[in-house]
């Protein structure tokens, strides 16, 4: 479909998102009318994913719905990191998954095999559509080393002891993404053999460290090592969406280190003047105490301990959407019980409104509701094509359905878009536990817990945790204690 045909089926509001580079809110048009590719940086795979990181994917899936909403084509590509984090995110120090796997005494795969699958979990409670690849880094370690030969050859790297590293200095507008000053750019002057050039500078290959070997390491032309965290979402995303693609996401932590490294290589890279990636969305913290949830800091509630006090996975993601994407958003547990009855109020409500057709897009909804409910529906699609105002969103569908004349009709039509829009399950929703306090089947959980204990003296790492979910949806916690299991409503 042409740009002109996809506009007069489905005018709508004009989309505006704010761009991180130059910061300021732009009119969205990609490449190829119609369609969409999206990149979004994914999990490290090396511990539990936190309700933190899922603010970065419920971010990139409520974009990527309101796109789809609109009548565009997607191809969204997220990302598995399972080698080349360092800890620390820097260039030095052991393989994140490398750390994990010895605290835990199990291989680097059963590792990163087990927090793959934990994420995908959370995604799949979370309601977060697939996307279309999941590409692992491990998988990519040739292409990469592929497309460090051409840095190479271009000129853009030098060898230390410790590796292969980028030399900013030969990247033009180095760092303009995390607005870092070009003056503040140290020439690329030699200190030593042994040392980086210029504090900017990354690495593009890690050398096993002298003496050492890594447990996860490939022969390259710069020695046994693994490739520098920032190589494989460049790598990777060229390969699966093409050079150029329309929107990379992340969280605002991206915004000032590994995507501007991502640009100065994908740009040296492609060496065609233009701008890699035209539009960078960054989704801001989620914040405990005011500080940002991290892995770092420790264990970090997950999607699975919000479930089990109580608090469903989809009231969660209501949480999440109260607030805008950009904004700080600090988790609280009033916040959290407000979500809570907000989402049962709204799903008590459009149970008692008549079944309506579904309609995945602005379009077909147009179809469905009368001309009062079409102001409504454009009220919503404003909202949401204005940098993706979740808050508003909601309020508006809450006020269509306060309205004592809106029809019935358009109300469940409503409720489904917004639904959808927001990936809520609004007019179908899931079964979730039942809240805390409630009496449980002690016997059956005994069962399950003892067979959770059977599959982890069996080392079937799978088994055990598969269990440990069962439990969680029924609200019951289990600690791992030097006595054995226990459990707990939690
Ligand atoms: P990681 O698995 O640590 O590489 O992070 C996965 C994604 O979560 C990245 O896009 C991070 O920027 C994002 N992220 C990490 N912590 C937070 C947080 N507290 N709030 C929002 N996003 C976060
Ligand atoms: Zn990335």
């Amino acid at each position: 479909m042409t740009a002109a045909g996809l506009e007069s089926a489905a005018p709508g509001a004009k989309i505006r998102l704010f761009n991180s580079l130059g910061r300021q809110v732009t009119d969205f048009h990609p490449a190829t009318p119609g369609q969409v590719r999206m990149y979004s940086c994914g999990p490290t795979v090396y511990s539990d994913p936190h309700l933190g990181n899922m603010r970065a994917y419920v971010f990139s899936d409520t974009l990527r719905r309101m796109l789809e909403w609109k009548g565009f084509a997607i191809t969204q590509v997220v990302n598995i990191t399972d080698v080349g984090h360092a800890v620390g995110d820097g260039d030095e120090g052991e393989d994140k998954v490398e750390v994990a796997a010895r605290a835990e005494q199990r291989s680097v795969r059963e590792v990163t095999d087990h927090y793959t699958a934990m994420f995908m979990a959370d995604m799949e409670a979370l309601n977060v559509l697939r996307a279309h690849e999941y590409p692992r880094a491990s998988d990519y370690v040739p292409k990469m080393i592929d497309f460090a030969v051409k840095l190479d050859a271009g000129g853009h790297t030098y060898q230390i002891a410790s590796g292969l590293y980028f030399d900013t200095t030969t990247s033009p507008g180095y760092g303009r993404l995390a607005l870092i000053p070009q003056e503040g750019q140290q020439a690329g002057k030699r200190v030593s053999a042994d040392e980086k050039r210029s504090p900017a500078d990354f690495a593009i290959w890690r050398a096993d460290p002298v003496g050492q070997r890594r447990i996860m390491r490939w022969d390259s032309p710069w020695g046994p090592g693994v490739p520098g965290w920032h190589l494989e979402c460049s790598v990777m995303s060229i390969d699966l969406l093409g050079p150029h693609f329309d929107i990379h996401t992340g969280g605002v932590d991206h915004r000032e280190l590994h995507h501007v490294n991502e640009i100065a290589q994908s740009e040296a890279f492609l060496d065609d003047g233009h701008d890699w990636v035209r539009l960078w969305m960054h989704n801001e913290f989620l914040l405990s105490g005011g500080a940002k949830l991290s892995k770092s800091a420790g264990r970090m509630p997950t999607i699975r301990d919000l479930a089990a006090a109580g608090v469903p996975p989809l009231a969660f993601r209501y949480f999440l959407l109260t607030a805008h994407y950009a904004s700080q958003l600090e988790l609280t547990d009033d916040g959290l019980e407000a979500a809570v009855s907000a989402l049962r109020r709204l799903r008590g409500r459009a149970e008692r409104l008549p079944p309506v057709p579904a309609a995945a897009t602005l379009a077909g909804a147009r179809g469905l509701v009368s001309a009062a409910g079409a102001v409504k529906l454009e009220q919503i699609d404003a909202a949401a094509s204005e940098d993706l105002n979740t808050p508003r969103v909601l309020a508006e569908v809450q006020a269509a359905l306060r309205d004592p004349v809106l029809p019935d009709n358009d109300k469940a039509v409503l409720v489904a878009v917004a639904g959808q829009l927001l990936g809520l399950r609004l007019a179908d929703p899931p079964e979730e536990p039942a809240p805390a306090g409630r009496v449980v089947d002690e016997a059956a959980v005994e069962e399950l817990v003892q067979a959770r204990e059977q599959a982890r003296k069996a080392r079937d790492w799978a088994e055990a945790d598969r269990l440990r979910d069962e439990l969680a949806v029924i609200g019951v916690a289990v600690a791992d204690t030097p006595e054995g299991p226990r459990w707990s409503l939690a």
